[in-house]
């Protein structure tokens, strides 16, 4: 262990990461942890509403049973997870609005698809591992060349809908490591169990009982760290002493207080993200299923609708997700959602609730390829700070928990 029980650790940020670190501190022994958080409160893009006396998901909202650690960390909290129902879905063609269907002989096709994937996916097993550590070279590229140099093009047009539909950008921009991370075998596998799971009461609930067991210090606007002997956080209203500090929140902001070094800066400024939103909208007369608009996923269909979510069959209230170029106006984004409601026959009577995200932070082809993940790896620990968080493996909520309970162990 290399630090000693009473040491003070310092975790900015009470999302996913920060608060598995914290949980797994704790369990490991040490009695010392602040979390200093800039909102007032605990979750992160885990943000849940309520809205006539039932909750509905802004961010995040369904896990898969592979994802052993937040389940567990529920059942200790007793905060309830259902099953998801997948009975009411549908695919949307962007043109007519018309519902898709695969024909049986891309439905044959897509069985031969997915044995090739099994084989894949048993090849890079090491991406079940959280981080991206030793990535192997070739899946540096971006998905769409390697779906077409492995011939799973329809199947790739499958993982589409759950990959760009839930905010993870374009095939052809972004390494297939991401998409091989974010769909190992037993993932593809919950998809033919339907084993997934909601959070009846929301999931912001599970991350808001963890942090009241937790010291958070809420609103806490950091103006600046200074690490030497020991780390000085600086907020508006305290100073803090850590001997040790976890980066639970966005690298590339934390330039604007960090006394950075030159491999920190050079790293963080090449991150990336996607603008991807979530409108909550009152609609009338739509289908009481949950969709996806295959036609819409991708970098030339900004604004439109890519997914939208029911949550309760006897609501009219459904999250519409689609992306935008950081400048587009939420007018403009709610005339193609009110286009696409219109050609299922609905109407978008009000907008309740609009959310924008910096989402999926993630690195280019080449910056993969360059070994981004190695440097960044084996920069843990100087001057006592750790990253964790959502770049570190993949943006889920399994992702970001299970890499920061590893990191954790590995290094406290
Ligand atoms: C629309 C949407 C849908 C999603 N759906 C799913 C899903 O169904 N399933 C799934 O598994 N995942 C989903 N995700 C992804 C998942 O929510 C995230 O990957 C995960 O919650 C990230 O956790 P995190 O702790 O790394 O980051 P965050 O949740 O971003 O938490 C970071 C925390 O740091 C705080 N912070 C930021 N800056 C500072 C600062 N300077 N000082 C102090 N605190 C700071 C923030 O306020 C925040 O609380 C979804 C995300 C979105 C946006």
């Amino acid at each position: 262990m290399k630090y000693a029980l009473d040491a003070r650790v310092g975790i900015v940020g009470a999302g996913a990461a920060g608060l598995s670190a914290a949980e797994t501190l704790r369990d490991r022994g040490y009695t010392s942890i602040t979390i200093l958080e800039r909102s007032e409160r605990a979750g992160g893009k885990c943000h849940s509403i309520q809205f006539e006396g039932r909750s509905y998901e802004l961010g995040a909202g369904v896990i898969s049973d592979s994802s052993r650690f937040v389940r567990g960390l529920a059942k200790k909290y007793d905060v309830p997870t259902k099953l998801v129902d997948f009975s009411a879905r549908m695919c949307v063609d962007s043109e007519t609005g018309k519902p898709m269907k695969r024909s049986a002989s891309e439905m044959r096709q897509l069985g031969a698809q997915v044995l090739r994937y099994y084989r894949l996916s048993r090849k890079y097993q090491t991406l079940l591992e959280p981080g991206f550590a030793n990535v192997a070279p070739e899946l540096s590229v971006p998905f769409a060349n390697f779906a077409k140099t492995h011939r799973i093009e329809l199947l790739a047009e499958e993982f589409a809908k759950y990959f760009t539909g839930f905010g993870y950008g374009f095939f052809d921009e972004v390494p297939a490591a991401y998409v091989l991370k974010y769909y190992p075998w037993d993932v593809v596998f919950a998809y033919f169990k339907q084993t997934f799971f909601k959070f009846p009461e929301g999931i912001q609930g599970l991350w808001e009982a963890i942090a009241k067991s937790h010291q958070v210090v809420y609103g806490a606007n950091i103006q600046t760290i200074e690490r030497g002997e020991a780390i000085t956080v600086t907020t508006e209203k305290a100073a803090f002493t850590f001997d040790a500090l976890i980066i639970a929140s966005p690298l590339d902001e934390a330039l604007r207080y960090l006394d950075a070094s030159e491999e920190e800066r050079a790293l963080f400024r090449k991150i990336r993200h996607y603008d991807y939103r979530t409108y909550g909208c009152m609609v009338k007369g739509f289908p009481k299923m949950t969709g996806y608009v295959p036609g819409n996923l991708n970098s030339t269909r900004l604004g439109r609708p890519v997914f939208w979510y029911q949550r309760y069959e006897d609501s009219d209230l459904y999250t519409f997700y689609t992306f935008g170029d950081w400048k587009m106006s939420d007018e403009d984004t709610l005339r193609h959602i009110r286009h696409t409601v219109e050609q299922l026959g609905g109407v978008l009577e009000t907008l309740h609730v609009a959310e924008r995200w910096k989402y999926f932070p993630h690195v280019s082809p080449d910056d993969m390829q360059d070994g981004y993940f190695d440097k960044l790896e084996a920069m843990q620990g100087e001057n006592h700070t750790y990253y964790a968080g959502e770049l570190l493996n993949f943006s889920t909520v399994a992702h970001t928990a299970s890499y920061a309970k590893k990191l954790v162990e590995r290094f406290f």
